[in-house]
């Protein structure tokens, strides 16, 4: 079904108010896999009215109109499109008595002329009383058109269209929309979305839709289909393409998140951990704690913020401290290799960086972050660089740090 959004108003055009109609149906509409080819503007003039509607049903099967309900003579939208159906606009009783009901609970008096609002198509229409206002909508369908008139105000629009329109929509698109959304790390929204732009350009049915939600890449998949079974057989090939392209960086589908997962790695592999922290403050580990159990795999975690805690704490030696500085490889491998030792844990996970916003130089600038992973004899050291207020550093270094050590579990990377 190809739809035309047609919002009717002088105050439009002349930009006195937005068009947040269009805005809502146009949202709406997507999400029933309605496509919305054009939007249209109009005035309340009769002429141009009815040129835009039988120009609109030349290339739309469904048109949606906003506002030019009212009572007065330039509100002609039920006219114009009464005449392209060629349908007679007789009374409707129960119409009237809403509209009279609704002058009584504002305590004012209806006038004649508010009558015409409820005039409805004799044959093909379908009214949609309006529980927020006067005027009802109004469904004309007939040789595969439609159009479905609501009112302008949004407060009515709104209402009308989800509860009355969206359901007939639904009913006539014949079909279920199932979402399933694979969350990536350790690559930005823009490099995932050019990474697999090919296959979204591709897609049709279904969909693939790249996004970032809260410091995270999202790709949803969103297929449509008779049922939720035809539905998943479309999404999972298209899943596991999307998985291959992307390989480790896909951590998890649904709704889940790094800590859950890794936290969940780390008690299925039988691993205990130990997390030394400096420019992180404990972030690691509070957020692996939010996850129930976790208690059999981690052992403990250290802020160790000054050199002497580093020292004292972890072993880190003095002369690496002073050749190297605090935010070096070097410290990061001994903060590492000194929890894991000292606490008797598997694994030994450390960051040192520069948060910001003062301590930066230009070899170390502000964003610089060190983490390092001590596991089975052996350690690692990646340099990390980020982008953002002091606060969203940290973040960003506890995330990538938690999923190293996600892609340390399950790949071994
Ligand atoms: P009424 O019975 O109130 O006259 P109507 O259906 O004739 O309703 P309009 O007269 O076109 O609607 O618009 C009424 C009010 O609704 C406008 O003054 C404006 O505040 C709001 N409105 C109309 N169209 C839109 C739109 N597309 N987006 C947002 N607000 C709108
Ligand atoms: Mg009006």
């Amino acid at each position: 079904m190809k739809a035309e959004i047609l919002a009717v108003g002088t105050e439009l055009l002349l930009g006195d108010i937005l068009n947040t109609n269009a805005q809502f149906l146009a949202q709406e509409l997507a999400a029933l896999g309605i496509e919305v080819y054009y939007q249209t503007v109009v005035g309340d003039n009769p002429g141009r009215l009815e040129d835009t509607i039988f120009h609109a049903f030349s290339r739309a099967d469904l048109i949606i109109t906003t506002g030019g309900l009212g009572p007065t003579e330039d509100d002609l939208t039920k006219e114009t499109a009464a005449k392209y159906f060629g349908e007679n606009l007789v009374l409707d009783e129960k119409a009237l008595a809403q509209i009279e009901k609704f002058f009584k609970r504002i305590g004012r008096e209806m006038t004649e002329n508010n009558v015409k609002q409820a005039m409805v198509p004799e044959k093909n229409g379908v009214v949609l009383y309006n529980e927020n206002g006067t005027a009802p909508g109004i469904i004309i369908e007939k040789d595969g058109k439609m159009i479905v008139m609501l009112p302008g105000p949004p407060k009515e629009t709104v209402p009308m269209f989800l509860n009355q329109v969206k359901p007939y929509l639904a009913k006539k698109q014949e079909a279920t929309f199932v979402s399933r959304i694979l969350r990536v790390a350790g690559v930005g929204e823009s490099a995932m979305e050019t990474a697999v732009k090919d296959m979204i350009d591709a897609q049709t049915n279904p969909t693939i839709a790249p996004y970032a939600k809260d410091g995270e890449s999202i790709l949803r998949i969103t297929a449509r289909a008779k049922d939720e079974e035809e539905a998943n057989r479309l999404i999972d090939p298209v899943a596991a393409a999307l998985r291959e392209r992307l390989g480790h960086a896909v951590y998890a589908e649904g709704e889940t998140d790094m800590e859950t997962v890794t936290a969940g790695l780390l008690l299925e592999k039988g691993k205990t951990l130990a997390v030394a922290e400096s420019c992180t403050g404990g972030m690691i580990v509070s957020s692996l704690i939010e996850y129930a159990g976790i208690s059999k795999a981690l052992l403990e975690g250290c802020v160790t913020y000054s050199n002497e805690a580093k020292m004292k704490r972890l072993g880190v030696k003095a002369e690496t401290l002073e050749k190297y500085g605090a935010v070096s490889p070097q410290t990061a491998a001994e903060m590492a290799e000194g929890i894991a030792r000292t606490s008797g844990a598997a694994i030994g996970l450390a960051t040192t960086g520069v948060a910001g916003p003062d301590g930066g130089t230009p070899e170390k600038p502000v964003g610089l972050v060190y983490v390092a992973l001590h596991a089975d004899g052996k350690t690692k050291v990646k340099e990390l660089r980020f982008a953002g207020k002091r606060n969203k550093i940290r973040e960003r270094a506890a995330y990538a740090a938690l999923d190293w050590l996600r892609r340390t579990l399950q790949y071994e990377e």
